[in-house]
């Protein structure tokens, strides 16, 4: 089937045509982890899964290989600005909260990328790159008191600003750059620049520093996708200056068809009909959401809305989608009751749904659809056709997956609690459970088993397999 994509580079929907049908690979903007993820985080994250979800089902029955690498930016201002905040030590606050981020996206039914490059594990390739922009004429150093500085030269590429179709007033002011009296053009952006003592640093050419976040991407893509590549992903507000200059920084040395063929943007996130701000009480994390629903309720909200359209994310918008997802849910129960669903391939009309640029909302009401079939094969008084029940379960299953939704069992997503309402968070938990294995390991057993019982009566069953315990409210 023909899969269609918004190429934001050509501002038109185009037939997705990889340029190694054997090998589809996508690259997506991760997060520069300084703190937890908010919802608009997530939004990339989640749009982007189901894209890779889809160019499996649609090339993997082709014999193809898709690869998906989504970056960690873990070398960056804003992390060396929280480090300074909090005293925390930079390299705990980029585990700590990489951390974090897996853990919020896996709640969030997200898929792990086939690569996960860290910025401080490619340095050298991003010096690499540098270098070649300096011998290629599309860089300089900065001089005097700005040593150490190297410097994209905007000027020095004919089409720069292609990507963001921006004029060259808007280009200068949208860099929001510092003035900067070594810049040759107040356009041009840095590649790479010193670092203080305290500073994270490593050895180049230009001394002790650090490279640019943009110059990240450029590197890590090349890495682990090569040259070329076909779609590069992330939220509109990356369109400039980071992807503006990803571009610049990768047809500058590799040539202008190098780097993605297509360029993909999801739309701005709001909260409760305002811009996300911690003191308007709307900046929603995913680890704090998580408390009050569950992850699949806050991907199914996501999901709602078409990607490339502005999405205004609520609470009230999160208790109408965990009643959709009931609704689903419960269609399956009954079914179950009846028939085992079978196991089948994701209906053709949500393939087709999705095909269309992603059209995650019509995919949804297709589902709804088989949900209502659903629901009629097993209405009271209706003589139940075991194979049709079990064909429709088995649809909606599968439709779901696509998706990334519907894939609990209908019992387990019945006992969801938010956390708190046995008195005791997640973390407290975790901690209890960290006790009792402190206690079993010292043969305490008699403490080990007080620490289950008690957390039993709260309705916290714990699961012990192969050296792991896991938890969940009952
Ligand atoms: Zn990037």
């Amino acid at each position: 089937m023909a899969l269609k994509i918004y190429d934001t580079l050509r501002r038109d929907k185009v037939t997705f045509e990889p340029r190694d049908p054997k090998h589809v690979r996508m690259y997506v903007c991760g997060p520069t982890v300084y703190d937890y993820a908010h919802i608009g985080n997530a939004r990339p994250v989640v749009v982007f899964d189901v894209l890779y979800r889809l160019l499996k089902h649609i090339y993997e029955p082709q014999g193809a290989k898709i690869t998906y690498v989504r970056n960690i930016t873990d070398v960056d201002d804003k992390i060396i600005a929280a480090s300074k905040e909090t005293g925390e030590p930079i390299d705990a606050i980029t585990r700590r909260t990489t951390d974090a981020f897996h853990a919020d996206m896996k709640a969030l039914g997200v898929l792990e990328p086939d690569a996960e490059p860290k910025a401080t594990e490619h340095i050298a390739e991003m010096i690499a790159l540098v270098k070649e922009l300096l011998a290629k004429g599309h860089a300089y150093e900065a001089p005097g008191d700005a040593k150490g500085h190297v410097l994209f030269s905007v000027s020095s590429m004919a089409d720069y600003g292609r990507l963001s179709r921006l004029d060259r007033e808007a280009l200068v002011a949208g860099a929001r750059v510092e003035v900067a009296p070594y810049k040759k053009d107040p356009a041009d952006f840095v590649l790479w620049k010193p670092s203080t003592p305290e500073q994270p640093g490593w050895k180049s050419p230009w001394g002790r520093g650090r490279p640019g976040w943009h110059i990240e991407c450029s590197a890590m893509s090349e890495k682990f996708l090569g040259k070329s590549f076909d779609i590069h992903g992330g939220g509109q507000d990356l369109i400039f200056p980071h992807h503006e200059n990803e571009i610049a920084q990768s047809t500058c040395v590799r040539g202008k068809d190098a780097f993605a063929k297509y360029w993909m943007h999801n739309g701005y996130l709001m909260a409760e009909g305002e811009k996300m701000s911690k003191s308007l009480g709307n900046f929603y994390t995913v680890h704090d959401l998580l408390r009050e629903f569950p992850g699949e309720v806050i991907r199914f909200l996501l999901l709602k809305t078409h990607y490339r359209q502005p999405l205004d994310f609520t609470k009230r918008g999160l208790v109408s989608a965990r009643a959709e997802l009931d609704r689903f849910y419960t269609a399956v129960r009954i079914a179950k009751q009846n028939a085992e669903p079978c196991d089948v391939d994701p209906p053709e009309e949500i393939v087709i749904e999705l095909g269309d640029d992603l059209d995650t909302p019509m995919a949804i009401r297709r589902l709804h659809d088989i949900a209502s079939d659903l629901n009629n094969a097993t209405a009271p008084e209706t003589k139940i056709d075991r194979k049709r029940v079990a064909e429709l379960a088995g649809k909606l299953v599968a439709g779901g997956r696509l998706l990334g939704l519907i894939q609990q069992d209908p019992e387990e997503w019945r006992r969801w609690k938010p956390e708190g309402i046995d008195g005791l968070t997640n973390a407290e938990i975790e901690s209890l459970i960290e006790r009792r294995a402190a206690a079993r390991k010292a043969k305490d057993f008699k403490r080990a088993d007080h620490i289950r019982d008690e957390l039993l009566k709260k309705g916290i069953v714990l699961e012990d397999s192969a050296g792991n315990t896991t938890w969940r409210r009952q």
